[in-house]
């Protein structure tokens, strides 16, 4: 394979071209997926670019070189879920390594984290990021990592990343941010402070809800290096076709994010003056708490919203059961839009008392908004909550 151009470029052309018409071989305008797990030596004590899949394998690389350079890092490691690059990044930290964290995340990133504090690896702190005089405490506490997830799942609070991570670097701990919600299509929080980024490939990066894979950047070259490494040491990789997958669903990133954000932003507005719907949260509503910082933080809102149903339970289990536009799935960032019940699902786990901590209810309703005409959406979702 020929080199990609060295020549700076921006972040669309990179999205769309990455790699393209690198083939030396055949010409082959999209990049080939080598699925060999093995490499010829060229010759005795002369191995070549790669020489066991573990270890590298150009499919991959590639794609991971895309999403460091959309990013602007100084390289990515490629994993088989977003958990697994969550897993990969706190797996180096020292054992006893203290970690902070919100209480709003995830709820798989916090499983995880709570499992393996429970085995005794980390220790978790978590807390309410809104409150800042909470979240300095912890940091004082000498944190190894800060993790903020922003916007925030389910309930959409956006944190300010160069605030946070400032913080986090007076007081000596390195900060990772799960983009998983914005891609950096939105959001590029390594040039707002941050020394890593998380994400789940999962979502809007491959965006076509055929593939489970993560991602992790590095802003610097040592850390790339080790985090690399330690992928190999761990065998925490992507699969050639995943990666493959994953960078042709990056081609038209840009594209999607910009036509799922306008249906987000129409749905949003209609929600806000609905009958049925209580509360809406969406930072793109300039009724949102954090609408200013997410207008400077972000290029865009994102396609991600929720909103409270105002009859709570029954009228959630109404509404998944008949809504016809919006499948009933966990998962989020595909070309079709989704529906979550957060309480039910994607945030079960957490206990119904970490639930009404973070402020998750039984009416709280998750919408993944897809690339659907928006007539059908809306009326999808009157005909549901009508
Ligand atoms: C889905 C998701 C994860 C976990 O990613 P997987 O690919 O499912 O392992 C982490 N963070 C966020 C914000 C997610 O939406």
């Amino acid at each position: 394979m020929k080199k990609p151009t060295e020549k700076p470029q921006l972040p669309k052309t990179i999205a769309a071209a990455y790699g393209v018409a690198c083939d030396s071989s055949f010409g082959a305008v999209s990049p080939p997926l080598y699925l060999s797990s093995t490499y010829e030596f060229s010759g005795y004590d002369q191995p070549r670019a790669f020489d066991y899949g573990r270890a590298g394998n150009p499919t991959r690389a590639l794609a991971a070189e895309a999403i460091a350079a959309l990013e602007g890092g100084a390289g990515a490691v490629m994993t088989s879920s977003g958990l697994a690059a969550i897993d990969l990044l706190v797996g180096r930290l020292p054992v006893g390594a203290k970690v902070v964290i919100q209480n709003d995340c995830y709820g798989g990133t916090l499983r995880l984290l709570k499992a393996r504090e429970k085995l005794g690896y980390i220790q978790l702190i978590v807390v309410d990021f809104s409150d800042l005089n909470a979240l300095e405490a912890a940091i004082k506490k000498g944190p190894s990592l800060l993790f903020i997830e922003t916007p925030s799942n389910p309930l959409m609070r956006v944190f300010d990343i160069a605030v946070l991570s400032s913080l986090a670097k007076r007081y000596g701990a390195k900060t990772v941010v799960d983009n998983t919600f914005l891609s950096p299509a939105l959001q590029q929080p390594l040039s707002l402070g941050a020394d890593y980024v998380v994400h789940s490939t999962t979502k809007f990066l491959n965006g076509h809800s055929d593939v489970v894979a993560g991602a992790l950047v590095a802003l610097n070259d040592e850390d790339c290096q080790e985090l690399n490494d330690w992928s190999n040491i761990t065998g925490a990789i992507s699969s050639p076709f995943d990666s493959w997958l994953t960078l042709r669903g990056i081609r038209t990133l840009f594209a999607r994010m910009e036509q799922q954000e306008k249906n987000a932003m129409t749905i949003a507005n209609h929600l806000n003056n609905h009958g049925s719907v209580s509360k809406v949260y969406y930072p793109g509503l300039t009724t949102h708490p954090n609408h200013e910082l997410a207008k400077r933080q972000q290029q865009g809102f994102g396609a991600m919203l929720s909103f409270e149903h105002k009859d709570g339970e029954t009228g959630v289990r109404k509404l998944v059961e008949t809504v016809k536009t919006f499948t009933l799935a966990e998962s989020l960032g595909g070309v079709e839009s989704l529906i979550a019940h957060p309480a039910t699902m994607t945030h079960a786990d957490m206990g119904a008392e970490a639930r009404k901590a973070a402020g998750i209810s039984d009416g709280l309703l998750r919408l993944s908004v897809g690339l659907e005409h928006i007539s059908d959406l809306i009326e999808g979702l009157d005909a549901g909550l009508s």
